[in-house]
C-alpha cells in the first residue's frame, strides 16, 4: 500500500489544471531546485526534478531547512533514536557528526519550512529522500559516517512536519507518482506504467522485510 503522504491519481484530479498564468505551486528541497546548499556546499543534479522546477506551469518555492538552521557548508547531521515523527514528539534527536545536538535548530527549521508552504499555499512538496531533514520514505539510522551505513523507514524532521500538516510530499525516487505529476502538467503525457515509487523497489522491499 502506498504511504499516505504520496499524492494519488485522485489528488491530482481534484487540483485545478495548471497553466502558465495559474501554475502548480510546489515547495522543493532547496538542493533539488538548484540551490548550492548541501552540507559540503554543492548542488545536486537530478535532471528529472529540475525539469519540473523549470516547467512553465510550475511556480517553485525552494527552501533548505539545514541551510536555514546551520548555514552552508556545515557538518552532517542525522536522526538518532527514531525518525522525523519521533523528533517532533520529543523521542529522538538530531545530532551532528561531532555530537552536537541540533534538535532545536532542526525543529525551528521545520517550522519555517511549514510556514513557507502555508504562506505560499503550495499544493505539494518535492523533497530529497535520505536526508534527516527532507527525507520522505527512507533516512539514515543514526550516524551515516559510521560503517556499515544503516537505514530506517520514515521521514526526516521537516518532511514529517509537512506530512502531519496534510501536505502531500513526493521524493526524487517516487517515479510512479512523478509520472502522475508530469501528466498533470502535460495532459498528453502517456504514463509509464512500469515506473515505481521508492517503497516498491526491490531494495526497499528486501531491506525492510520484517
Ligand atoms: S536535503 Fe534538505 S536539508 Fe539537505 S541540502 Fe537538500 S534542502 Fe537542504
Amino acid at each position: 500500500m502506498s504511504p499516505q503522504h504520496l499524492p494519488t491519481h485522485t489528488y491530482f484530479e481534484q487540483l485545478p489544471q495548471p497553466s502558465q498564468e495559474i501554475p502548480l505551486r510546489i515547495l522543493f528541497s532547496g538542493c533539488l531546485a538548484g540551490n548550492v546548499c548541501t552540507y559540503e556546499n554543492t548542488e545536486l543534479a537530478y535532471d528529472h526534478i529540475y525539469q519540473i522546477v523549470k516547467h512553465p506551469k510550475v511556480k517553485a518555492f525552494p527552501f533548505c531547512p539545514e541551510h536555514y538552521a546551520k548555514g552552508t557548508p556545515r557538518l552532517l547531521s542525522d536522526i538518532h533514536g527514531g525518525n522525523g515523527f519521533d523528533v517532533l514528539d520529543g523521542k529522538a534527536k538530531v545530532l551532528a557528526t561531532n555530537g552536537e545536538d541540533w534538535t532545536r535548530a532542526m525543529l525551528d527549521a521545520a517550522q519555517k519550512m511549514l510556514e513557507v508552504a502555508q504562506q505560499q499555499q503550495v499544493q505539494l512538496a518535492i523533497m530529497l529522500d535520505i536526508s534527516g531533514a527532507c527525507g520522505t520514505q527512507t533516512i539514515y539510522l543514526g550516524d551515516r559516517t559510521i560503517a556499515p551505513q544503516n537505514y530506517q523507514k520514515g521521514p526526516g524532521v521537516c518532511a514529517a512536519l509537512l506530512i502531519r500538516k496534510g501536505i502531500k510530499v513526493i521524493s526524487q525516487r517516487d517515479y510512479a507518482t512523478l509520472e502522475l505529476l508530469t501528466q498533470k502538467l502535460n495532459p498528453a503525457h502517456k504514463i509509464n506504467t512500469t515506473a515505481i515509487d521508492h517503497h516498491q523497489t526491490a531494495w526497499y522491499l528486501d531491506y525492510f522485510k520484517d
